[in-house]
């Protein structure tokens, strides 16, 4: 579910304590929960709690995570699905052992596959999609486990980025268009699988190729085995993988997320270029991109807002996040650098729309004379089924808004957004490959009735009664 973080390594006589560092490095892919399951060829050992994983681990329960092969996820918060029991990895315990999978990515087909299960006797324990992948492996026929997932993955529709661990064997796939990124890496000889390259230089572990689309490798004491789940295959890896979500000091298949960033920016600015006095980023999100934009058009780069590394979850009255409390808490912009000064501040995505009018709020109230928002993606006009967490359609500021009534609705003097094609050249890509749907609503993997989302909330909201 949503765009979480995984990571997984066989073979290595610490393989919980690396698991949980590599899980650090993909903590912003997700904060809500964390967990590990580790395998000593026999047993497998499993914790997961709620929150960040500085909060989930310590040296006590990290240390009964036995065993040298281990895999690990952090959880992407989503609305109202916020519990323990969604928490990843999931482990069950089957009649001939136990298994556990760890789930990147959203299953559009999840509703009609779940109550095909459902109506065959399947008793589900959460609300995550993920967790039908191990009811279709466990009621598979095939006698080979191996098999049994590779029939089990050739039934999922979507998104999939997923590792699978049991007591012989850690197994990582990924879905046949590739939407969301996994890799594999080597330390100390043995492979190691994440789902971003900074885990990698976490760990010390070297990159060796990124898992391909529809491709499904099995880690073993035998070895690597490499396998196709289909024979027809796309690469539609997310482009909101190189604008947001991605850590800038990771590679997306062997490219600079960070360069990528900074072409984006220094596009945007050849696209939609203003008189101004300084550029600025909203940070962290935007920091490359705003650094492009400000060395192609030589307006200096300066930091005018500054980022509270502290936030974590807050309990703002509704009365206060009236007052722009959340931002305030958030950012906070610095004054004198501000002062009679023309703006451009550089964001990597307008979603709903409140960061930036509250930012460029913030920015007049500290003296900026004019603020012009430059945004270093097209507008999100289109949902996202495959992943991440965007909201409906309706709520997406440019699904019905036009770029001018979004200007005067977050109250810039002007607002650009990087055009398709300027992503596109950023990227190094051409229509067909990446997702765009978000910019678009062409979508590679066809969507339900428009379910997906709908259809799960049907699910969840029935499981909360229950
Ligand atoms: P808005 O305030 O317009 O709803 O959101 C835009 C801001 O959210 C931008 O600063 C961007 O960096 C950030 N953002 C974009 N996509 C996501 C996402 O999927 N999750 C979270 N938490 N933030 C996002
Ligand atoms: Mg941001």
């Amino acid at each position: 579910m949503g765009d979480c973080g995984i990571f997984g390594i066989y073979g290595h006589s610490e393989a919980s304590v690396i698991t949980y560092m590599g899980l650090y490095a993909l903590q912003h892919r997700g904060q809500e929960s964390a967990g590990i399951v580790s395998s000593d060829g026999s047993i497998l050992y499993h914790y997961k709690g709620m929150g960040e994983v500085r909060f989930v681990f310590n040296e006590e329960n990290l240390r009964k995570l036995k065993g040298s092969r281990a895999i690990g996820h952090v959880r992407y918060s989503t609305t109202g699905t916020s519990n323990i029991y969604n928490a990843q990895p999931i482990k069950v315990d089957l009649l001939d052992g136990s298994l556990a999978v760890a789930h990147n990515g959203n299953i559009v087909n999840a509703y009609s596959l779940r109550r095909e299960l459902e109506s065959g006797g399947a008793i589900f324990h959460t609300t995550s999609d993920s967790e039908i992948i191990l009811h279709l492996i466990s009621r598979s026929k095939d006698r080979d486990r191996v098999e049994a997932i590779l029939t089990a993955l050739r039934k999922l529709e979507g998104a999939y980025s997923l590792v699978y661990l049991d007591e012989d064997r850690l197994i990582t796939a990924r879905d046949p268009c590739g939407f969301r990124p996994l890799c594999l890496g080597r330390m100390d000889g043995v492979f190691v699988v994440a789902s971003e390259t900074c885990a990698f230089d976490m760990v010390g572990a070297e990159y060796i190729r990124d898992i391909k689309p529809g491709e499904m490798v099995v880690i073993s004491k035998d070895g690597i085995e490499s396998m196709m789940i289909h024979k027809s295959v796309s690469n539609n890896l997310c482009i909101f993988e190189y604008i947001y979500f991605s850590r800038p000091d990771s590679c997306l298949e062997g490219k600079s997320v960070y360069q990528t960033r900074k072409k984006m920016g220094r596009i945007l600015a050849e696209e939609s270029p203003v008189d101004a006095d300084i550029v600025i980023p909203v940070p962290d999100s935007s920091n490359c991109a705003a650094l492009g934009y400000a060395e192609e058009s030589g307006i200096p780069f300066e930091f005018g807002l500054i980022r509270s590394h502290y936030i974590g979850r807050t309990f703002i009255e509704p009365e206060q996040k009236t007052r722009d409390f959340d931002a305030r808490i958030k950012y906070n912009a610095v004054r004198n650098l501000l002062d009679g000064k023309r703006v451009v501040v550089v964001d990597d995505s307008i979603v709903r729309g409140t960061t930036s009018s509250k930012i460029i709020n913030m920015l007049r109230r500290m003296g900026a004379d004019e603020v012009h928002l430059r945004v270093s993606s097209p507008p999100i006009t289109h949902s996202c089924f495959y992943g991440i967490d965007t909201p409906t359609r309706k709520e997406l500021a440019a699904s019905s808004s036009s770029v001018e009534e979004i200007e005067s609705f977050i109250g810039a003097d002007s607002l650009r957004y990087l055009s398709l094609d300027g992503l596109m050249k950023a990227v190094g890509t051409k229509r067909g490959k990446h997702c765009i749907a978000c910019f678009t609503g062409d979508y590679p993997v066809p969507i339900p009735e428009e379910a997906g989302k709908e259809a799960l909330e049907k699910v969840i909201s029935r499981i909360r009664l229950f």
